[in-house]
């Protein structure tokens, strides 16, 4: 790199040409020069030194008489000294020039230097005779550039993404070419152990290192790493080491060693050493030190870069409430496993869990409390399974057991089995309330299914067969359900939008009062109009709009038809009729029921003691303040009826307390009145005296025969409803029923 300026020197050297005499001015020449870090030298043409003030500073460690003389080109780089002689013949040829170059040259100690030289030929000036050479030793600069540059090429390579243990490779690299000297290596902590990941270290020093003892008395890699700061020893022969270390380096033959550790960058805390032996005794350099330094940095950068995409990668493929498998790890492994099984023929299970009326649960008691039991769901199901199988969540409340080997269904029923097992123990929350959890559990043996969510599906359409049949159990899947899922998909979607496009009508069905045989009331029942499919009951979709959420827009608007309805009937009068709305649990859970309920009074004019609302038993086990929510209700005039009576294992107590007005005894009792199970029959008995003594009204539902009829009126029921009368029927069909005011 040779570079010619135009430009004459016009400087106090060649202003002040007194380089011969020992005179005032010399005096003051040679100060300034010797305190500049430069060295000036001016040459004849013959490259004789006729003055340098090298001989003053002692130029790279020579003794001063070693720049007297010729100029000493046998320090010169081999390398270099052709371009520098050109540089030399080219600034004789071009007087006044000022000629630049470089050139590496070695120290009186061996070592080499980057030294740069400007020339200018003054030697036609008379004042000056010769060539003014300055020279500057640049190494510390052109090391830091080169290190510079080569942390910067590392830097790019983590940047990109290379896999740790190259990048330790590429340190190693970067610090031999920046002149570090010795056996460099590098040494990340796995687990307890320290692990060579590049270098070369003799085999036995990296066991020694390796073992997962972390002693400081023992290695200089634990050392530093406990201390937190570079150990050096210059003389292993002088130092105190451990017996089994002094061996080892004794065969080894080595003289010298240091390490730096490696801290990582987001907890400071060590996560490896860089390791650096020598087969002399040697003192790093501030230089040495600075390029270790580096390397350990590069290398704590690429670990905190992987750290992080495995930690990205965990999250990705993870629940972060659970920390369980998540649906896309999920869907992977059981792709893999119906993969495997091609090769192994070995059966396979998937278990669907859905905690039951979790919705309603998490509504009642808070998000918060909803993620805590979820947890302690994931843990129990954890507990139940074997850890090689893959627990996930799937969704919200929905969690999947991958069986991979079992020998039939025999083993994921049992484990189901277990689970139920599991789950009869209450969720203690916080402040000592006690939750009881139950699941609805679909299982799919893997057949021909092609991929992982062909087989999820399935489960899940097992899983919600045991929703349908009445929860906290276990269903096997076969290939009916396909359909029955696929429908179900179906109306979730419709469902949706069957509200704005006023698909939902109500009917309603007579209700009688049995003393006097007159119809004295209706309950509204909803029905869809299903674009496609035609008239849709109940059964086929209030379960899915409880699941998705729409029950709540569901029941305000049969409220609000029910009560317009039946206010345009001239043959009702409002004062004295019953009209019976249905309620669902979530809907009870809503804190604004009262409001929505009241507003809708108001709106039609409906007196409030006219209004029945029904609220299914089970239903009531699921709210978490029944008695106040059900009291607000009742503070608007309204009066509740708890729904289907004896099929939901409440307590007498739990009853004595809620404050309602009517008992709806289940149809499933009422038909046992004439029916072969006669014991069945009796509930009806022991239902009609409960609510006498608490002083409620009773309602029979499903009455189909006239013997039936005869029983509930002989044991003084109040109500009743059912086909025997009138099945739910639209609105017309109601008026011409109550114009004609039947009797039974
Ligand atoms: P539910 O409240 O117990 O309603 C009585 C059900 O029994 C009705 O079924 C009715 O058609 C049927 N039924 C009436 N008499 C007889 C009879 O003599 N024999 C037999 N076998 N069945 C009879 P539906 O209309 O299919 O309603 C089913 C359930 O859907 C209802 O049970 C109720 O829980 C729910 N439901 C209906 N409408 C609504 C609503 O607007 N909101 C809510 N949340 N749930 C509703
Ligand atoms: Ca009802
Ligand atoms: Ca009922």
């Amino acid at each position: 790199m040779a570079r010619a300026t135009d430009g004459r020197r016009d400087d106090a050297m060649t202003g002040e040409p007194e380089h011969q005499g020992a005179g005032g001015s010399e005096r003051w020449f040679r100060n300034l020069l010797t305190s500049i870090s430069d060295t000036v030298t001016l040459v004849d043409r013959e490259l004789r030194v006729l003055y340098t003030t090298g001989a003053v500073n002692g130029v790279l460690g020579y003794p001063t008489d070693f720049w007297q003389g010729v100029l000493p080109f046998d320090a010169v780089h081999p390398d270099d000294l052709p371009r520098v002689l050109a540089d030399w013949e080219r600034s004789l040829a071009s007087p006044g020039v000022e000629v630049s170059s470089e050139s590496r040259m070695r120290a009186a100690d061996g070592s080499w230097h980057d030294i740069s030289i400007t020339g200018v030929n003054l030697l036609d000036d008379p004042e000056v005779g010769g060539v003014v050479i300055t020279t500057r030793n640049i190494t510390a600069l052109r090391q830091a550039e080169r290190l510079a540059s080569s942390q910067a090429a590392v830097l790019e390579r983590v940047a990109r993404g290379a896999p740790t243990t190259e990048i330790a490779g590429d340190c190693i690299e970067l610090m031999h070419r920046n002149g570090l000297r010795g056996i460099a290596s590098i040494y990340l902590l796995e687990g307890d152990r320290l692990e060579l990941r590049a270098g070369d270290a003799p085999r036995s020093v990296r066991d020694w290192v390796r073992e997962p003892v972390r002693d400081p008395a023992r290695s200089l890699c634990d050392r530093a790493m406990a201390t937190e700061t570079p150990v050096v020893i210059v003389d292993l022969g002088m130092a105190e080491l451990d017996e089994g270390l002094r061996a080892i380096v004794a065969a080894e033959g080595i003289r010298s060693a240091w390490s730096v550790p490696i801290a990582s960058i987001s907890s400071g805390r060590p996560v490896g050493s860089l390791s650096i032996l020598a087969e002399e005794a040697v003192e790093p350099t501030a230089h040495e030190r600075q390029v270790a330094d580096v390397a350990a940095s590069l290398v704590a950068i690429a670990v905190e870069r992987e750290r992080n995409e495995s930690q990205l990668a965990h999250q990705a493929l993870h629940d972060a409430l659970t920390g369980l498998p998540n649906r896309a790890l999920l869907l992977d492994r059981t792709d893999h496993a119906l993969a495997r099984r091609e090769a192994t023929g070995a059966s396979l299970a998937l278990l669907f869990c859905d905690v039951d009326r979790f919705k309603v649960i998490n509504d009642s008691l808070g998000h918060n409390v909803g993620d805590q039991l979820l947890v302690a769901f994931a843990d129990r199901l954890r507990a139940v399974v074997s850890p090689t199988d893959t627990v996930a969540r799937f969704g919200g409340d929905e969690f999947v057991v991958l069986l991979e080997e079992v020998a039939g269904p025999e083993e994921p029923v049992r484990l189901a089995e277990q689970l139920a097992a599991a789950l009869e123990e209450p969720f203690v929350l916080a402040g000592g309330k006690e939750v009881y959890l139950t699941a609805s559990i679909g299982l799919a043996m893997a057949d021909d299914h092609a991929a992982g969510d062909e087989w999820l599906r399935d489960a899940d359409a097992a899983m919600y067969r045991a929703k349908d049949e009445g929860r906290n159990r276990l269903v096997l899947f076969d290939t009916q359900m396909r359909d029955a899922a696929l429908r179900r998909l179906q109306v979730e979607h419709d469902l949706r939008r069957a509200v704005a496009r006023d698909e939902l009508v109500v009917h309603y069905q007579p209700v009688i009062d049995l003393d006097r045989g007159s119809i004295v009331g209706a309950e509204a029942l909803v029905r869809w109009q299903h674009p496609e499919r035609g008239l849709l009951s109940p059964a086929e979709f209030v379960a899915v709009a409880e699941d998705i959420g729409t029950i709540g827009e569901l029941g305000r608007h049969v409220l609000d038809v029910a009560l317009r309805e039946l206010s345009s009937l001239e043959v009702v009068d409002p004062a004295t009729f019953h009209l019976g709305v249905n309620v669902s649990a979530r809907q009870v859970s809503e804190p604004d029921l009262d409001q929505m309920v009241g507003a809708a009074l108001e709106r039609h004019g409906w007196p409030p003691s006219s209004l029945l609302l029904e609220v299914t038993e089970s239903a009531l086990v699921e709210v978490d303040h029944p008695v106040e929510a059900l009291a607000r209700l009742q503070e608007l005039g309204v009066q509740l009826a708890i729904d289907d009576f004896g099929t939901g294992h409440s307590s007498l107590a739990r009853l004595g307390r809620l404050p309602v007005d009517w008992v709806k005894v289940d149809q499933s009792f009422v038909g046992a009145l004439d029916g072969p199970d006669r014991r069945l029959g009796r509930i009806v008995d022991a239902v009609i005296a409960l609510a006498g003594a608490l002083d409620l009204g009773t309602s029979a539902e499903g009455v189909e025969t006239h013997a039936q009829l005869d029983e509930l009126r002989r044991k003084r029921c109040h109500l009743a409803q059912g086909y025997l009368f009138s099945k739910p029927v639209p609105l017309d069909e109601l008026r011409d029923l109550l114009a004609s005011d039947p009797r039974w």
